[in-house]
């Protein structure tokens, strides 16, 4: 009789299938809940496309200046349309995600103004772009001063701590949707919309700004549809889709995102300069595939929260609260499963699955990092992929996966690899 575990030839023993699809039962309810909201973003997405008449013209490459390049403006469009903004900010010229932030940021503080983190400490790469760690040329050299208000405890917001912060120089709030690297939790757009109404209610002029990166498409709205004057990505991340292969976006107001424009090329030039190259039709339909590829990726994380919490291994989030954002940490124990996990990952790869992950040094860090990816686009993960530091205790973070089935194998091969090891053991 044929097995009925098609994933027998990447190494999957029967008893582990057997376990996994008795998880997977008891989360198709969570799953269809995922899909609904995939539904919704698609048709956004799909409506957003159709509203801005996007033809085979937009995706002819520019060079040079790339003046009148219609395919770039209309993609812009394309995003300002899914966001709800008045404008959009989206190039291959925004090399990442931190550098979308940092325009973002440089664009719209001046010297003598205040930037304000009500959510505790802003992901490790702000912190140089901020000057909580000392660089030439952070928005601290530049006169511009920074406060944070830490989360309470519980995660709450410090609601009079905010109020106490906000002053006469603070002109912007940065938001940080996802909980990154940190253990807080991941901010809702509704918590987060609740946090603009207070702050500007504190002071009505205030700009606030989120950081949306890892967040984009899990959700119906985003905090643009309550109240942000700019969400601020990475495409090498969610709505990217796995397809772009460079860029960022800023969406927003627009005079906010006119300033981003010309801080980003020059005072005066603005959005109308910047040759897209041959990079458009990745953009858009990478755009287009995110909402999909997103859910995937959530239900993978979702899967992850199950397997690894049923096996009596803390998770964040647990398998069964709310998610906001596409990240999954696994607290392992110990540096031989976080290693073991790691190889799983990698091994479930399209691209490199035959290299094997160890630990190294990581500027930035004070133990050695483990890293698992085999990207199509390098670093990308919106694509499956784990990394940890070595110390206790040992936690992967875990996320991304261009399409389900992918990470479900990941996520089984995780398992698989810390079951040879002795690192875990099935009921
Ligand atoms: C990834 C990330 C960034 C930075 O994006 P890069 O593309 O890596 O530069 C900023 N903030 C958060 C919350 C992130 O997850």
């Amino acid at each position: 009789m044929k097995s009925e575990n098609l994933y027998a030839s990447f190494g999957i023993s029967d008893a582990l299938y057997a376990y996994c699809s008795e998880i997977l039962n008891g989360l198709q309810p969570r799953f269809a809940r995922i899909d609904a909201v995939a539904e919704e973003n698609q048709m956004k997405v799909l409506r957003a496309m159709q509203q801005n008449r996007v033809d085979a013209a937009c995706f002819s490459g520019s060079t040079g200046y790339g003046y009148d390049d219609v395919g770039r403006d209309t993609l812009e469009r394309v995003y300002a349309a899914a966001f709800h903004t008045e404008a959009a900010l989206v190039r291959p010229q925004l090399v990442c995600g931190t550098h979308a932030l940092s325009v973002a940021l440089g664009a719209n503080l001046l010297p003598g103004d205040e930037l304000l983190s009500p959510v505790g400490k802003p992901y490790d790469t702000l912190e140089e772009v901020i000057g909580i760690r000392e660089s030439p040329c952070s928005l601290k050299e530049y006169g511009v001063t920074y406060r944070q208000v830490e989360l309470l405890p519980d995660g709450g917001f410090d609601w009079d701590g905010i109020r106490a912060a906000i002053g006469a120089r603070t002109k912007l709030v940065t938001i940080q949707r996802s909980k990154g690297y940190a253990m807080r939790p991941t901010l809702s757009v509704a918590r987060i919309g609740e946090l603009i109404a207070f702050c500007k209610r504190c002071k009505p002029d205030i700009l606030c700004m989120v950081d949306n990166c890892y967040g984009e498409f899990v959700e119906p709205l985003e905090p643009s549809d309550v109240g942000a004057d700019m969400v601020v990505g990475s495409l090498i991340k969610n709505p990217g889709g796995g397809l772009a292969p460079i860029g960022g976006y800023i969406c927003g107001t627009k005079p906010c995102v006119d300033r981003c424009a010309y801080r980003l090329s020059a005072p005066g030039l603005g959005q109308e300069v910047g040759a897209s190259l041959n990079v458009k039709t990745a953009m858009y339909q990478g755009f287009f595939m995110a909402p999909v590829t997103v859910a995937g990726a959530l239900k993978g994380a979702v899967f992850a929260a199950r397997l690894y919490e049923s096996l009596g291994f803390r998770v964040l989030p647990d398998g069964t609260e709310p998610r906001y954002d596409i990240i999954q940490a696994v607290e392992l124990g110990s540096a031989e499963r976080l290693v073991a996990f790691c190889e799983g990952i990698q091994a479930a790869a399209p691209v490199d699955s035959y290299v094997r992950p160890v630990p190294a040094p990581m500027p930035g860090y004070d133990s050695d990092v483990i890293m698992a990816a085999g990207a199509f686009v390098q670093g990308s993960s919106i694509e499956l992929s784990a990394d940890g530091p070595l110390r206790p205790p040992y936690s992967v973070y875990f996320q991304g996966g261009l399409t389900w089935y992918h990470a479900k194998l990941g996520v089984m091969l995780s398992l698989q690899k810390l079951l040879d090891c002795g690192g875990a053991v099935l009921p």
